[in-house]
């Protein structure tokens, strides 16, 4: 017999709400000073659409939600295709320069916290 909480073909899981402000985001602050334009980024997505390596898996917005929410775990995963080609650059309406921020992301992710 099926668990309760999955009779109806799909169950309920667990929040995944966090408190940002108890949240580890000393690598995002880290990356703010090397970079502070960065600060501006709205999320838009652009940069994703236009990725050259987005079928490899890069994903600088997701990577920036990441650092902010202090989940580091697959930020090297995520950042690791990126070619540093700069197309994404030319597109990002707040004029971020995220061939700078992921390289340096990159650095910090192979050096000791
Ligand atoms: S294009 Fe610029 S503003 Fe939009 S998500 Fe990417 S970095 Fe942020
Ligand atoms: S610099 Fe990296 S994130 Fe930007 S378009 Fe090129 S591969 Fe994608």
């Amino acid at each position: 017999m099926k668990p309760a909480n999955d009779k109806w073909g799909f169950r309920a899981e667990g929040s995944e709400q966090i408190n940002l402000d108890k949240a580890d985001s000393s690598l995002y602050r880290r990356l703010l000073n090397r970079e502070p334009g960065f600060a501006a980024c709205l999320f838009c997505g652009s940069c994703r659409a236009t990725c050259t390596s987005g079928n490899e898996g890069m994903n600088f917005r997701l990577a920036h939600l990441l650092l902010q929410r202090g989940e580091t775990a697959r930020l090297k995963s995520l950042t690791d295709p990126c070619l540093l080609c700069g197309k994404c650059t030319l597109v990002c309406p707040r004029n971020v320069n995220i061939r700078a921020v992921v390289y340096n992301l990159k650095i910090m992710l192979h050096e000791p916290f």
